[in-house]
């Protein structure tokens, strides 16, 4: 199977999975709504420094996924799956997805990274509510920084007329995905509006000050993460590197129907925890248990998901 057909069938169960899902459940309006209790409007972010820059963890929405064996560790039977989220005191079905688009004040620039599901795949469409909780509003985002182009990252990039969200912000992709992206019969649309105001990258390369482009391969064509750096403290955003705070970290190994190139993101997932366990990296899991900041510490043979508090 060439790449693109692979990303093509990861594609497609990606929205069949998801099609048979609901949000997930937090009692909270989630349509963005000035109607939402306040209460939501200042819980809905956290705010953490990384060096001197100042970073906001929001939230989006939040999806479940049915531990179908369709998802989360093909080729392995629901009861193992469940086995180690009840070992997690988790629930084990469905398996619960955040969605924790990443805000980083820098001077005059307000760099966003990946921008939610846009209100599709049954999530709360949050983000611009979101936002404001921070203190911004879309026309004032001057960079958009995408990891990859599935749905629930470029999903936000319009508004639900089809028009660009955020007007002023040059959206960094890198060239790969880029290209991918453009091939991508579903997207001609969302291709169509971003294209003025894309900028491609190439992994490696520092695509606004302070955040350079992480090539973490085997997710999609052009999968990027992004370590933000500021004086002697850095974060680095694993995109969809790992899904999950506890399947992902613990069972490393365990294909994801998201990846087109299972064998590729399993290695990627792997030497990610290898080198967070070793050098102590603070993460961002943009699907992990909001606000998705933490350290990945060994634990006999493997590794655990330690959030910051
Ligand atoms: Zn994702």
């Amino acid at each position: 199977m060439t790449v693109h057909a692979k990303l093509a069938a990861a594609g497609l169960i990606l929205a069949a999975v998801l099609a048979g899902c609901s949000p997930g459940g937090d009692g909270k309006a989630g349509d963005g709504s000035a109607t939402a209790p306040s209460v939501a409007a200042v819980s809905d972010i956290r705010t953490f420094h990384i060096g001197a820059l100042e970073a906001v963890a929001l939230q989006d929405g939040e999806l479940d996924v049915h531990n179908d064996n369709q998802t989360l560790g093909l080729g392995h039977t629901p009861q193992e799956v469940a086995a180690v989220l009840t070992a997690a005191a988790l629930p084990d079905d469905p398996i619960h997805l955040f969605i924790d688009p990443l805000l980083i004040h820098d001077g005059d620039r307000q760099v966003l990274i990946d921008t939610g599901a846009g209100g599709a795949m049954g999530t709360g469409n949050k983000l611009v509510q979101s936002l404001a909780s921070a203190g911004v509003e879309p026309g004032q985002i001057t960079d958009i920084l995408i990891s990859h182009s599935h749905g629930d990252h470029v999903g936000g990039l319009v508004d639900t007329a089809g028009a660009l969200r955020f007007p002023r912000a040059v959206i960094h992709i890198s060239a790969a995905e880029w290209a991918f992206m453009q091939g991508d019969t579903a997207m001609v649309d969302l291709v169509r509006t971003i294209t003025p105001r894309v900028r491609t990258f190439t992994p490696g390369e520092v695509v606004v000050p302070n955040i350079t482009a992480v090539d973490i391969r085997g997710h999609t064509a052009g999968h990027t993460g992004f370590e933000i750096v500021s004086g002697t403290e850095r974060l680095l955003y694993i995109g969809d590197a790992m899904h999950h705070s506890v399947i992902s970290v613990e069972r490393p190994e365990w294909p994801i129907a998201f990846d087109a190139d299972s064998p590729t993101a399993i290695a990627s997932r792997q030497a990610l925890l290898q080198r967070a366990a070793s050098q102590n990296l603070r993460l961002y899991g943009y699907h992990f248990p909001f606000p998705g900041v933490g350290h990945v510490k060994r634990e006999g043979d493997g590794f655990v998901w330690v959030p910051e508090t």
